[in-house]
């Protein structure tokens, strides 16, 4: 066994949310490590890397106070209209980023895009990464938490004040501190590809709810869409088996031709959803963020926004915490971060699975009301504009770090 080593902060998992969170450290003096079980090449080779993570207007000012949003806006596609629809049904709903006085209602990198920014960023600023190495057991006590990992084949020892769990939706953090998880099954997969439109796009997002779930096309860098494909789990396989020309026909029937005749342009990935959340977000020494605390179905695209808030308001509370002397694993200390998040969280899971559960429904009187919905939302310019700021990530607290003054992105 190698000998103990100390840090302030210890973060379980160095993806999006993980790793968004040590570059909110950069700078204040405390002592942090990220410990990752997959290299950031390995984890982004398969589909996973090539799924488009659509970033609302907030998450654009935090990854630019991050330092990050130069390497990712340079590939990132802008969002300036999204076209709501329901297929076979009356209503749609459009929003516009020239309606609501913005430069864009937000932008589209994909995953791969994202994380090499944030690694490239960490190397360069000298964090340190233990990785490939998994966390395998963390003991709290009162003046700190000793935690175990295993590092090819060796177990290593690391002391901390505070152990954050950022290590995703089966997150070993929450495992080893006996957290529960409330589980929510939706019986659907996401089924992910990029395409080449027969025509421009024009900068436009689709939304479009269909019986069996939504369906998402995202403008993604060189003009190309990622379609986010949302069906019941007993069709996944027979549309993950279909030869590539017929897998194109049943994507073309369901969207229809607003974007032309599509092509194939990247690999099928498939992603079963449910809505898993962990039953509380601190316990003795440790806290969850990200998908570690709560993960959610990307339909509305706002997963990773909620995890970057998550590691944008830890960042904050950790700095205030060290600046008054504090131990950084205090209880009062998680508490208050859960208590600030918890609004937040709260509000995007339950408008989340209100709008699985709303548009998965062919029931009649649900399928009028969301489409009247839907009618109403295009003519109504409070709500309209409510809904804009909800999907721009501008609406409820902001971490201070969003907030704080500088040039405008
Ligand atoms: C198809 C699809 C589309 C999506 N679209 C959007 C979108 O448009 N907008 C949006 O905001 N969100 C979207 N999301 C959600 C978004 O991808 C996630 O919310 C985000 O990736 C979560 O990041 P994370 O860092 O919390 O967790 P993860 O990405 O799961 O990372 C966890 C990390 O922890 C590490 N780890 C795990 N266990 C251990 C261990 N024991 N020891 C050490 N390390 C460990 C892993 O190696 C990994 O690096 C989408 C998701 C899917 C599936």
């Amino acid at each position: 066994m190698d000998e103990l080593t100390e840090y302030d902060v210890l973060i379980i998992g160095g993806a999006m949310v993980g790793g968004s969170l040590a570059l909110g450290l950069l700078d204040s003096g405390l002592r942090v490590a990220i410990i990752d079980a997959t290299r950031p090449e390995e984890r982004l080779a398969s589909s996973a890397g090539e799924r488009a993570i659509a970033l609302s207007q907030g998450s654009v000012q935090l990854l630019d106070r991050l330092g990050l949003w130069a390497a990712i806006g340079s590939r990132a596609a802008a969002i300036k209209r999204i076209h709501i629809s329901d297929r076979g049904h009356f209503g749609k709903a459009r929003l516009s980023a020239e309606k609501e006085g913005v430069k864009a209602l937000g932008y589209v990198a994909t995953a791969h895009t994202i994380e090499m920014a944030i690694h490239n960023r960490l190397q360069k600023a000298g964090v340190e990464l233990f990785c490939p190495a998994e966390l395998i057991a963390i003991e709290a006590g009162s003046n700190g938490a000793e935690i175990t990992v295993s590092r090819e084949g060796k177990k290593q020892k690391f002391r901390c004040q505070l152990v954050v769990g950022a290590d995703g939706g089966q997150s070993t953090v929450r495992q080893l501190n006996h957290i529960e998880q409330e589980i929510r099954e939706y019986h659907q997969t996401v089924v992910s590809v990029v395409v080449r439109p027969g025509i421009n796009g024009k900068e436009t997002a689709y939304e479009r709810f269909t019986s069996s779930g939504p369906l998402a096309f995202l403008p993604i860098e060189g003009g190309l869409y990622s379609v986010v494909w949302t069906m019941d789990g007993a069709d996944v396989e027979e549309i993950m088996a279909l030869p590539d020309e017929r897998f194109l026909e049943r994507l073309q029937e369901c969207f229809g031709y607003k974007l032309g005749k599509l092509e194939l342009a990247g690999k099928r990935g498939a992603f079963p959803l449910c809505l898993v959340r962990a039953k509380e977000m601190l316990a003795p020494r440790a806290l969850l963020i990200g998908n570690a605390s709560h993960q959610i179905h990307p339909v509305g695209g706002q997963g990773f926004n909620l995890g970057l808030r998550d590691a944008a308001q830890l960042a904050e509370q950790l700095l205030a915490a060290s600046e008054e002397g504090r131990d950084l694993g205090d209880e009062a200390v998680l508490r208050k971060y859960s208590e600030l998040r918890e609004k937040d969280h709260k509000a995007v899971i339950e408008a989340t699975d209100g709008l699985v559960r709303l548009f998965s429904s062919d029931f009649g009187p649900l399928a009028l009301a969301r489409n009247v919905g839907l009618v109403a939302m295009d003519h109504l310019p409070v709500t309209k504009s409510a809904i804009s700021r909800f999907a721009m990530g501008l609406s409820g607290r902001m971490p201070r770090l969003q907030t704080r003054q500088g040039e405008k992105v």
